[in-house]
């Protein structure tokens, strides 16, 4: 396949093609001309290096290239005379500028999530970002000034939180944000367990960064109580506190060899060799993918015809690979099944 890609190369720069940008995949491999976040960052650099090693026309090479350091790295080692980036403009349109003024902490990163971009307009809706709701709307959703600032009070340290925190500090108000727990993050801390999710700890370091430089006081360890929220006597208050887990009604669900995704994550709880995992949304499939990659036989059981296919819509880019890595690691799948008896002990 590369020796014929090879011939074309040549082919295409004898014909006057200048410049040759390097991309792969079609429809039955999705995943490769959009990678989600099971693909590391700068995917297919090695394809541009082998292209750039053929031709002498100028090289543009894609794939998760929007962490800047591998975007950089791609050039200076000569993989490739241009980088291009889509989605991590979406995140943050101001890429361009921060990496020009050596800011690029400061840039929100993509996760490859493409909940909000790609996911969207399979749902004929149009571009937006999961992290950066003004992306495609940026007229309509630009920050002013708030006409009156006021004492804001954010209950919740979770990325609701920190985002409705960043963006009233932004605006001008005087903000509060109480967290309970001892870290910000909440539940997307648990979910950037896998290393295959290790974009979201980015993402917590942006918002850490971001609550700070905005002058967001931060109270850790803090469990709002009506004495706190009367003393501190803010003009709004924001509720941000999460949600609580629905506990299926299934026999024996309580029993110790019983856990949830959350436990498992957090290491409250080990998985034995062998593990079924009930549920086959995007976050039981990706727990198995996680188990798998650390050895472990997963069965997934899921009530629906097919894995994946419930309200909660799953990109298709997203869907296909994860399906294809459960396939990689065998893992056995039982649909249109649901589990009346769970746990031995
Ligand atoms: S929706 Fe997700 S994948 Fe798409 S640009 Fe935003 S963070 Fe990246």
């Amino acid at each position: 396949m590369w020796l014929m890609g090879r011939k074309w190369q040549k082919h295409l720069e004898r014909s006057g093609f200048d410049p040759l940008h390097v991309d792969a995949g079609c429809y039955e491999s999705h995943y490769w001309p959009h990678p989600p976040n099971y693909q590391k960052h700068g995917c297919m650099m090695d394809m541009a290096a082998n292209t750039k090693a053929v031709v002498s026309v100028p090289v543009i090479g894609v794939g998760r290239l929007d962490k800047p350091e591998v975007a950089a790295r791609a050039v200076a080692d000569g993989m490739m005379d241009v980088v291009a980036i889509g989605r991590g403009f979406l995140a943050d349109p101001q890429w361009a500028d921060k990496v020009r003024s050596g800011r690029t902490k400061d840039i929100r990163p993509c996760v490859g999530c493409y909940d909000g971009c790609f996911g969207r307009y399979g749902k004929m809706q149009h571009i937006s970002c999961a992290l950066n709701p003004s992306s495609g709307r940026e007229n309509a959703y630009r920050l002013e000034p708030a006409a009156t600032p006021h004492q804001v009070m954010v209950i919740g340290g979770g990325v609701a939180g920190l985002e409705a925190a960043r963006v009233a500090a932004l605006r001008g108000h005087r903000v509060s944000l109480y967290e309970k727990k001892a870290v910000l993050g909440g539940l997307v801390r648990t979910a950037a367990v896998p290393e295959f999710k290790k974009d979201l700890r980015r993402l917590l370091v942006w918002y850490e960064r971001q609550v700070e430089q905005t002058g967001v006081q931060v109270f850790l360890n803090s469990d709002v109580t009506p004495d706190i929220i009367r003393s501190a006597s803010p003009g709004v208050v924001i509720v941000a506190t999460g949600a609580s887990p629905i506990v299926p009604d299934i026999t024996g669900i309580h029993r110790g060899s019983v856990m949830s995704a959350v436990d498992l994550l957090k290491g409250k709880k080990t998985a034995g060799d062998r593990v079924v995992i009930v549920g086959g949304g995007l976050a039981g499939c990706e727990v198995a993918i996680w188990l798998a990659d650390k050895g472990r036989q997963t069965i997934i059981v899921e009530m629906l015809p097919e894995l994946m296919a419930g309200n909660n819509h799953v990109p298709g880019q997203v869907r296909m690979m994860a399906l294809n890595l459960l396939e990689k690691h065998s893992t056995t799948i039982i649909t249109d099944n649901q589990v009346s008896v769970a746990g031995t002990h």
